[in-house]
């Protein structure tokens, strides 16, 4: 019995492996995108059955990372104590059931991403990704001078607290008021060194990309596939608090596309290993302003061709250029799946009409929301399908867009379901009446 093992290899298949300790972002054979394989006979010592039994005891112990509660899984030879943690997943899976009758499904269901230290899905991959530099510099594998990403914000965030919890040092490439208050000030507060570039995304991407290459940081960017191990765990996650069933549809907000490959990752290792049955369908959701996923998909297209992303209120996913977009290609392949996008009122109405029955969705969620409206209405998502939305991250830090929508001041944005505050004089006469009519 060997014990459970991870290396980086080609996504293409190119011959050669990595260490997860050495810093490598892509196959040195063909210049494509690396991956995480993983020993799958070291981890068949144990049957589906055994895996689930332990996965739920670790949960129900109240494991302090849902992450790190699938260890073995996502990066076995992480020694525990040079793990960096802020608690991460195990994220509630709601039932958004007044959603789901107003909109005609039979049972739509919300897997709460943001409700997690830094409010979003890149705690789920940083967690990973920080733990493996911290483990690779102590074994002197790696020396580093900094942690570094290009972000639309919620990946700074991420790696800003990660690296702060590490005592490592983050360096973070921001386009310059494209992200959110709430995004910029995380970075900031933790103490990373935050550069505002005179670009976008896929600018400051371009940018950090050279950066690494010349070995002056350590990549954060989803590229590294240590990423997507650590937010693979959130389709293990959906599968268990189904008890261990798949649901039929998971739709997912998508700009760079790592999280939608990570999905694929879990459910297709979950399957292998006989955990789960079978495979979701996958519903990649994009921005209109920012849709090079949806525009191949509707080509018929094998690549996914750059588009300049235009602005949209779903500001995390504006990238026009991604770079899992191959990895993101071949998850539709085999998750039977579909790309559908959202405008921009679309997204907005579609956050509105979620608020209104409880759930507090951000912009990227609303576009999720809208996209599968769209095809519960088309009939592609039928009545008695089970779907699951990916809410990608804390609507708390989008106030700015939330009362644009209620104040009616969004560009592109009619805002039916608007709610102003009224203004009314002091006195119990006046509000007595306002309330009566
Ligand atoms: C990063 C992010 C996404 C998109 O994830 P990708 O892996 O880049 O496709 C969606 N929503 C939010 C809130 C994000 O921060
Ligand atoms: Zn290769």
């Amino acid at each position: 019995m060997t014990s459970p093992s991870a290396r980086f290899r080609c996504f293409r298949g190119c011959a050669g492996t990595f260490p997860l300790t050495q810093a490598i972002y892509r196959c040195p054979t063909c210049d494509g995108l690396l991956e995480v394989a993983h020993d799958m006979d070291a981890l068949r010592d144990k049957s589906g059955p055994e895996w689930r039994a332990l996965f739920d005891a670790r949960w129900s112990a109240s494991a302090r990372s849902g992450v790190w509660s699938k260890k073995e899984w996502v990066a076995p030879e992480i020694p525990d104590d040079a793990i960096v943690t802020t608690g991460e997943g195990m994220t509630p899976l709601y039932p958004a059931r007044r959603l789901a009758s107003e909109l005609g499904f039979g049972e739509l269901l919300v897997k709460q991403c943001g409700t997690t230290h830094t409010g979003s899905f890149k705690d789920l991959g940083m967690t990973v990704l920080v733990s493996v530099v911290k483990h690779a510099q102590s074994v002197g594998a790696l020396a580093v001078r900094a942690i570094a990403c290009a972000s639309t914000g919620d990946t700074s965030a991420a790696l800003a607290a990660y690296g702060a919890a590490a005592g490592l040092p983050v360096v973070v490439l921001l386009p310059r008021g494209m992200v959110s208050v709430a995004q910029l000030v995380q970075p900031l507060a933790h103490g990373a060194k935050v550069l505002a570039l005179e670009t976008d995304f896929d600018g400051c991407m371009a940018i950090v990309r050279e950066l690494a290459a010349r070995g002056l940081v350590y990549l954060a960017n989803s590229m590294n596939p240590l990423r997507i191990e650590g937010q693979k765990t959130v389709a293990l996650e959906i599968a268990q608090q189904l008890g261990w069933e798949v649901p039929d549809w998971v739709v997912i907000p998508s700009g760079n596309l790592g999280n939608s490959a990570a999905l694929y990752a879990g459910f297709s290792m979950a399957k292998e290993l006989g955990v789960v049955s079978r495979l979701p369908r996958l519903c990649v959701a994009q921005a209109a302003n920012a849709n090079p996923m949806y525009r191949a998909f509707v080509a018929k297209a094998d690549e996914v061709a750059p588009v300049a992303a235009k602005p949209t209120l779903a500001s995390a996913i504006r990238i026009g250029n991604p770079v899992s977009a191959p990895r993101a290609m071949a998850a539709l392949r085999a998750m039977n799946g579909v790309v559908e996008e959202a405008t921009e009122s679309e997204l907005a109405d579609a956050c509105a009409r979620a608020d209104r029955t409880g759930l507090y969705a951000c912009p990227h969620t609303g576009v999720a929301l809208a996209c599968a409206r769209k095809l519960r209405e088309r009939g592609v998502i039928t009545k008695d399908e089970r779907v699951v939305v990916v809410s990608t991250a804390s609507a708390l830090k989008f106030t700015e867009l939330k009362l644009g929508y209620h104040e009616r001041t969004l560009p592109d944005v009619d805002a039916p379901l608007a709610n102003a505050p009224i203004p009314v004089a002091a006195d119990v006469e006046a509000v007595a009446k306002l309330l009566a009519g």
